[in-house]
């Protein structure tokens, strides 16, 4: 249930809904927009039929909200989210690029990917240090090691850092060296997670799971927000199909059908959404098209010795900045910028 204030509704009001929200056993999630206030009412609203909500000084009107993913939804919230973090804004008008390799390797592979990304114009390193790998023999990342290394990199760029988290037990870990969480596609359901981020305050970026549908994945984001943490933002990096041709099914679809759901943020991964990298550019271009807030762009310099295998996916520095350039471009046909 969201509670739609009127405009100019003091304090007080607010805090007396509040106030009866707690009486209730239910939780709030206070939304502030340019105009009105938003309360959401968080738990078995069934408990507030029994109160006259809309008879209270400073309510406009009590809505009942049919998405199962409440906090995430349009309904409850018209306004697009913008996340703020350290100086970027994510989900306003400018398209925020993150780039970087699949894998923090050695301090030289980081130090000459992110000194070329941020040169063509990203703003967000990313970089695995805990990678998802389907095999247990496969390299698993640098660990602990790999996390320092992107701080450094952070350090010598200014650029801010995204970094994957796999389990609830390295959150804090994690929390300490990156700006935006990474939820992998693996751990789309991984609950525990979910909830754990949901209790920092750090921005979260959950990539779609490889099977999810967009109502799963809205309702994932749903375990962040409901712990408290407004700032998720929702990537769509391919989904499994029949198709064999790409690694991923990259679902254009669905970022106008997320920003139409939802109004958190929507980046698109053409590198594991194609796994081709002749097919980064052209699917990086309609993903702006078609309304995305950002993009997550791997990068290598050595693509032919990538660590993790994502090499065949990987821009070397010389196509991302021509790719940056033309993005521009296209950002600003749809009056954006980049
Ligand atoms: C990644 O971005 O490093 C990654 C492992 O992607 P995904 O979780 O989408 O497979
Ligand atoms: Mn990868």
């Amino acid at each position: 249930m969201v509670i739609v204030m009127k405009p100019g509704a003091t304090e007080e009001q607010i805090q007396h809904i509040v106030n009866r929200l707690h009486e209730f056993g239910l939780r709030e999630h206070i939304s502030k927009g340019e105009e009105r206030t938003l309360i959401g009412a968080i738990g078995d609203e069934r408990v507030l039929r029994s109160i006259p909500l809309e008879a209270m000084p400073g309510v406009e009107k009590v809505m009942a909200v049919l998405a199962p993913y409440k906090l995430a939804s349009r309904e409850f919230q018209s306004e697009n989210t913008v996340i703020k973090v350290n100086g970027v804004e994510i989900g306003g008008n400018k398209i925020v690029v993150m780039a970087g390799p699949c894998a923090v390797e050695s301090e030289e592979q980081i130090t000459i990917i992110s000194a070329a990304v941020r040169e063509a114009g990203a703003l967000i390193l990313r970089g695995g240090a805990f990678k998802p790998r389907t095999g247990p023999y496969s390299f698993q990342g640098l660990e602990d090691e790999g996390l320092k290394l992107l701080a450094f990199a952070r350090e010598k760029t200014g650029l801010l850092v995204i970094t994957e988290v796999m389990s609830p037990q390295q959150v804090d870990l994690v929390a300490q060296y990156a700006d935006i969480l990474q939820i992998g596609a693996r751990n789309m359901q991984n609950f525990m997670l979910l909830k754990a981020v949901g209790q920092t305050r750090k921005p979260v970026m959950l990539k779609r799971g490889m099977s999810a549908t967009i109502e799963e994945f809205l309702l994932a984001a749903e375990y962040i927000l409901s712990q408290g943490n407004h700032n998720v933002m929702l990537c769509e990096r391919g989904i499994r199909t029949f198709e064999t041709y790409t690694r991923n099914t990259l679902d254009i679809n669905a970022v106008p059908v997320l920003k139409q759901l939802s109004h958190l943020p929507v980046i698109v991964d053409p590198s594991h959404g194609t796994g081709r990298r002749e097919l980064v550019a052209p699917v990086s271009k309609a993903a702006v098209a078609a309304g995305a807030d950002g993009l997550i762009i791997e990068v290598h310099h050595d693509p032919e010795n990538s660590m993790t295998g994502d090499g065949a996916q990987s821009l070397l520095p010389g196509q991302f900045s021509e790719l940056m350039g033309e993005l521009q471009k296209l950002a600003e046909a749809v009056g954006r910028s980049i």
